[in-house]
């Protein structure tokens, strides 16, 4: 199952790594050289982290971490921020780091950037674990595919909620 999770999230990275670009682009934040750059997704063991990165080639997300998508909607926002804070990360956060004040500028810009859509994102993850699963012939619990396809149809609809009494 790891696999149509880590194909799932893989997936999405292209979208991700746009939003992220268009976001710091239009905050004036530092892009440095193979920092916006799209880097790799990586699965990984750890006793100390979810996640880490090495600020310029990968980002490493640790397997349980990567299954969580199933639980999902909010497992899956949980492992996009998760993969945001590593974005923002322009230096390896292996093991003990530090988290300066461009890192949380920088957090806070993208988080809160109408640009960067994590519904979107999540939906497409969700979409895609129920695509892969179907084409393997695997089952996935009821939980995920009523996450997978509210969260498809709330996206799908794209419209505000109005009052209409
Ligand atoms: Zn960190």
């Amino acid at each position: 199952m790891e696999k149509i999770a880590y194909r799932a999230l893989n997936g999405v990275l292209v979208q991700f790594w746009r939003y992220y670009q268009e976001t710091c682009i239009d905050m004036n934040l530092d892009i440095v050289e193979g920092y916006a750059g799209r880097r790799r997704l990586q699965v990984g063991e750890s006793e100390v982290g979810e996640a880490w990165t090495d600020g310029a080639q990968y980002i490493t997300l640790r397997r349980d971490l990567i299954e969580s998508v199933y639980q999902g909607l909010d497992a899956v926002i949980r492992v996009l921020l998760i993969l945001l804070h590593e974005a923002c990360h322009d230096a390896a956060s292996v093991g003990t780091h530090d988290h300066n004040l461009e890192f949380y500028e920088r957090y806070h810009a993208v988080s809160l950037h109408p640009e960067f859509k994590v519904a979107r994102l999540a939906a497409t993850v969700l979409n895609s674990i129920t695509m892969l699963a179907r084409d393997e012939n695997r089952k996935l619990h009821k939980k995920t595919m009523e996450s997978a396809s509210f969260t498809e149809a709330t996206v799908e609809a794209d419209a505000p909620l109005k009052l209409v009494a």
